[in-house]
């Protein structure tokens, strides 16, 4: 598939649209680059690359000029270079639509709104143990246009976010696995559905020998599976094809993968990911033997659900990628007994669900939305408002008694009080060994 363009426009231009710049330069097309903020780092890539880079600019003018346009990951639909590609007809291609155009070696993809990183992570090393030559590619760490520069992956493992899945017709999965859907990122998509639908293009384009793979203990994805054109699997904790037995996990042939007992993760979601990678895995290749492998030694990601401290019989977590309720859930059923710090950049996500939560020993909120945590947790469990991640840590292990965990699970973004969520997490493990020691 050709991609014919002369002169695109990439709008935004950080990791992901730098990247796109270099690839559409790389293959001859001519780039401009619209950014409403260019730092200093964004001004001194374009100056390297030899681009135009414009800010405050007549947008429909430039639009007008492009024969394409493709948006970086963080700029939302509503952005009015976008709004008047699409009402003017010019194409708008995401970073994956690139891709697909350019390169026809296959692609396995995950999407859902939690454990995507950790997923691909899992299913990566399960086609490396298999001998399979793949790269994970897909996020801000190694966008998937340049990933393709290497030319011997056979296969690519992708993590599919709604914002790369949007703006995509072509892209197109051999196998696609759909971890989980809840309300997320609707500062950037107008409305749930519309979410909804950017996560159904991982399937929409499969052809009928592709594989779509689904989750049974979600509805909407599986009302979605009977929607989509490829043959499909399924996995889930209570049923499925890749399925928890009687203490093991179960795949497909009715091989058992692995004793959960031998898991160094195995919170129920752990488990989910785990069947989910390897129903992907296996599709693509690995076998049962080769993915319990790796499920046994998987201790985890950092930042998620995190063992950081452990001290006076307190346990500390650093979960501070869990920026959304459905997260914080999972994070909270792994313990009989919590101090939840909690808050953040809110991300206009409803966090009432979490008053359900029996297992609160005490709640602190912190970052701008303490007052709404406050809000939701009064009645449900003593909350204290921090103003700082030290006064954070500090309040916890004031209301931390032996056998509970305090676990920072913000159920909101990070960028009030740190860059990203990485910070956010090292900074809590820095406050936590300050006052308690290291672990
Ligand atoms: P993503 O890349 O989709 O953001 P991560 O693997 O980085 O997913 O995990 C993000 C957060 O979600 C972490 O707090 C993690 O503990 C939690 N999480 C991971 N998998 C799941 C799941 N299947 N359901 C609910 N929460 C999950």
């Amino acid at each position: 598939m050709e991609l014919e363009a002369d002169r695109a426009l990439v709008v935004g231009f950080a990791v992901t649209g730098r990247s796109v710049a270099s690839a559409l330069l790389r293959r001859g097309v001519e780039v401009v680059v619209l950014d409403d903020r260019p730092d200093a780092a964004a001004k001194a890539a374009a100056a390297a690359m030899g681009v135009e880079l414009v800010t405050d600019v007549d947008v429909a003018t430039l639009v007008a000029a492009a024969d394409l346009v493709s948006p970086s990951p963080g700029v939302p639909i509503r952005h009015a270079a976008i709004q008047a590609a699409l009402a003017t007809g010019v194409p708008v291609w995401s970073e994956f639509e690139l891709a697909a155009a350019w390169d026809e070696r296959p692609i396995v993809a995950v999407t859902g709104t939690n454990g995507k990183t950790t997923t691909i992570t899992l299913v990566t090393s399960m086609l490396e143990r298999a001998g399979r030559k793949v790269v994970a590619a897909g996020n801000n760490e190694l966008p998937l246009v340049d990933a393709l520069e290497d030319e011997a992956v056979e296969l690519f493992v992708v993590e599919a976010s709604s914002f790369r899945l949007q703006f995509t017709e072509r892209f197109r999965p051999v196998v696609g696995t759909w971890l989980n859907v809840t309300p997320d990122h609707l500062d950037w998509h107008p409305d749930l559905d519309h979410y909804i639908e950017a996560k159904f293009r991982l399937w929409a384009a499969q052809r009928d020998d592709d594989l779509a793979i689904a989750n049974t203990d979600d509805d909407v994805v599986m009302a979605y599976a009977s929607r989509a054109p490829a043959r499909r699997q399924t996995f889930g904790l209570m049923a499925g094809d890749y399925v928890t037995r009687g203490g093991d996990l179960v795949a497909a042939s009715g091989e058992v993968i692995a004793a959960i007992a031998e898991l160094p993760k195995r919170l129920p979601h752990d488990l989910s990911n785990a069947l989910a990678a390897t129903a992907t895995a296996v599709a693509a290749g690995a076998s049962v033997g080769d993915c319990g492998a790796v499920l046994r030694e998987f201790t985890g990601l950092p930042h998620r659900v995190q063992l950081v401290g452990d001290a006076g019989g307190v346990r500390w977590y650093d979960d501070s990628k869990a920026t959304t309720p459905a997260s914080v859930a999972a994070a909270l059923g792994g313990f009989a007994s919590v101090v939840l710090i909690a808050g953040g950049k809110n991300k206009g996500l409803d966090l009432s669900g979490l008053r359900a939560a029996t297992n609160l020993r005490a709640v602190v909120a912190i970052g701008e939305a303490a007052a709404i945590v406050a809000g939701v947790f009064d009645g449900v469990a003593p909350v204290v408002t921090a103003t700082s991640m030290d006064e954070a840590v500090r309040l916890a292990s004031e209301r931390a008694r032996p056998g509970d965990a305090v676990l920072l699970s913000p159920g909101c973004a990070s960028q009030d009080w740190y860059r990203n969520y990485g910070e956010r997490g090292d900074d809590f493990a820095r406050a936590v060994h300050e006052l308690v020691g290291a672990s």
